[in-house]
């Protein structure tokens, strides 16, 4: 970066400090990752200069007959990492990619059956301020107050009473495996009172990279269409891409283009391809092995503390700890104290909260980020113990003091990639 330094001192101090958060600290949320040296080369490449508006070997611009080779690898390999028919690795991000999908298929006004937000779905999965929310007619599905799992008796009923025009499934913050197979059962179910398709979309945001190295069940045999972002477990740039059957190609992809977004951003979707890329290699499904049991073994050892695992545990890469139940302290408080020790975590609604949105009785935590730097199941142990001691003196400076020195010493031990 030494010529960023020289031409512009102030932006490069503050991405070196970044760094050094990066480097020093913690990294829990569930949605982040860090990317390879390679992703990051192909990101900083000369492809951000050209305009390609349209899609390999029909562009509106000259000059695209070497972007076309970037892109078409990019769709080339996300199809072998997701036995998909057709994919558009066009997407700026997921949201985005979701506003296609729903063009694509639906009307304003159309009805669209998702999990509840408070409950795990996202923002674009009808929040009354997002154009999901605004645009379509969303209907909540709930997970069992018991089980804290998605009760697919509950969707069934919902969906023969509501008879939507399409079935979401997916999350930002559920820990469980999701039953594709039925929730294709009961589209199928609602198209025969309706006469017409009920589309099947699957957001797997969260999980692409687990669903990619074969180790979570994926919704692609299934579903009409599955969105996912680029950089989560998935661990590519920042961006995302469409999956879908034959029949929607065409649909997707003028919602993308010109639906949505104009030109694509040429250095992402190369970063993209090199991201597929190592996804392809043994060593991705190896990653994610050992995301699964760091996530395992981190909500075992904060179990052993005292702290209440919603649904009692994970099948994935995340979980969610209900902190104000299990220790009289708040979502908010318990993010602040971490950050104070130098651990980044996410407050988050538990289901059934009886606790406001803005400061919530849980907080999220996931293991991707963790496990890019190497770190496996016995130093959940210490991570759980850093949480724990952090919590229960979230009052005293001198203590959280303590264990911020600890935390950072813990961190250097895990190089960034
Ligand atoms: C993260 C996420 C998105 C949106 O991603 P952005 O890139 O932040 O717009 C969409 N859906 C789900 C389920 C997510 O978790």
């Amino acid at each position: 970066m030494k010529n960023l330094k020289k031409a512009d001192p102030q932006i490069y101090t503050i991405i070196k400090r970044e760094e050094k958060r990066q480097k020093e600290g913690i990294e829990l949320i569930a949605s982040e990752n860090y990317v390879s040296k390679a992703v990051l080369e192909a990101m900083g490449s000369v492809l951000t200069n050209k305009y390609s508006e349209g899609y390999p070997g029909k562009r509106y611009y000259g000059g695209n007959e070497i972007i076309d080779q970037a892109e078409s690898l990019a769709i080339e390999r996300a199809k072998k990492l997701f036995g998909a028919e057709h994919v558009n690795v066009q997407p700026l991000s997921g949201s985005p990619a979701n506003l296609a999908v729903y063009m694509a298929l639906l009307k304003p006004g159309d009805k669209v059956l998702g999990l509840s937000l408070d409950q795990g779905g996202h923002l674009s999965h009808g929040h009354p301020l997002n154009f999901s929310g605004l645009l379509y007619a969303i209907i909540p599905y709930f997970v069992d107050k018991k089980t804290e799992r998605i009760n697919m008796d509950e969707v069934e009923k919902i969906a023969l009473r509501e008879k939507p025009k399409m079935i979401l499934a997916g999350f930002s913050a559920y820990p469980r495996s999701m039953e594709w197979k039925r929730f294709k059962q009961i589209a199928d179910k609602v198209g025969v009172l309706t006469g017409s398709l009920t589309y099947t979309f699957a957001d797997i945001a969260h999980i692409a990279g687990l669903i990619a190295a074969g180790l979570i069940e994926s919704p692609v045999p299934y579903f009409d269409v599955v969105s996912t972002t680029t950089h989560k477990t998935l661990r590519g740039p920042r961006g995302a891409i469409i999956i879908c059957k034959a029949e929607f190609a065409k649909a997707i992809d003028r919602a993308v283009f010109p639906g949505v977004q104009g030109g694509p951003h040429d250095h992402i979707n190369a970063a993209k391809a090199v991201a597929f890329g190592e996804a392809l290699k043994p060593s991705f499904k190896k990653y994610g092995v050992q995301v699964i049991k760091n996530a395992k073994a981190l909500a075992g050892a904060l179990q052993k503390r005292g702290y209440r695992i919603i649904s009692g545990g994970t099948d994935n890469h995340l979980m969610l700890v209900d902190v104000f139940g299990s220790k009289g302290i708040t979502g908010k408080e318990a993010e602040h104290a971490l950050e104070l020790v130098g651990i980044s975590i996410n407050k988050n609604m538990i289901p059934y909260d009886p606790r406001k949105p803005l400061d919530p009785s849980g907080i999220r935590l996931g293991t991707p980020a963790i496990t890019t730097r190497g770190t496996k199941e016995k130093h959940m142990e210490t991570v759980a113990e850093f949480i724990d001691q952090a919590l229960v003196n979230k009052d005293s400076e001198v203590k959280l003091k303590k264990v911020a020195k600890q935390v950072k010493s813990f961190s250097l031990k895990f190089p960034l990639p």
